[in-house]
C-alpha cells in the first residue's frame, strides 16, 4: 500500500497514460481486423413491466400508464479473432423474393 499522496499521482497518471495508449492499440487491432464470426446466439432482451406515473392534479392531467412487459428479438456474436462482439435487434430477410424469405440477424455487412 502506497500512503505518499504525490507517488499515488504520479501512479494514476501514469496508469491513464498506459490506458489509452492500449485502447489505442486495441482499437487498431479490432480495426485491422479481418473478422471471423464464432456462432451467432440468440439473447432476447426483455423488459419489464413498469408504471408510468401520471402527472400531478392541476397540470394537464395525465393517467398513471402500465407499460407490460415485452421481449425483444436480439442476437450476438463474437469475432474468434479480435473478441469484437456485435449485438443487433435487426433483421434481414435472405432468398429470393417471393418465394419464402426467412429473416436472418442483420448485422450490418
Ligand atoms: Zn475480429
Amino acid at each position: 500500500m502506497i500512503n505518499d499522496p504525490h507517488s499515488l499521482r504520479d501512479l494514476v497518471a501514469d496508469t491513464e497514460r498506459k490506458l489509452v495508449e492500449y485502447k489505442a492499440q486495441l482499437d487498431d487491432v479490432v480495426r485491422r481486423c479481418q473478422h471471423t464470426w464464432g456462432k451467432t446466439t440468440y439473447e432476447p432482451r426483455q423488459v419489464k413491466s413498469h408504471i408510468i406515473p401520471g402527472s400531478e392534479a392541476g397540470s394537464d392531467f395525465l393517467p398513471e400508464i402500465t407499460v407490460p412487459a415485452k421481449t425483444f428479438k436480439r442476437w450476438k456474436r463474437v469475432c474468434i479473432k479480435c473478441e469484437l462482439t456485435q449485438i443487433t435487434e435487426k433483421t434481414k430477410p435472405v432468398g429470393l423474393p417471393g418465394f419464402f424469405v426467412p429473416l436472418i440477424p442483420d448485422f450490418g455487412d
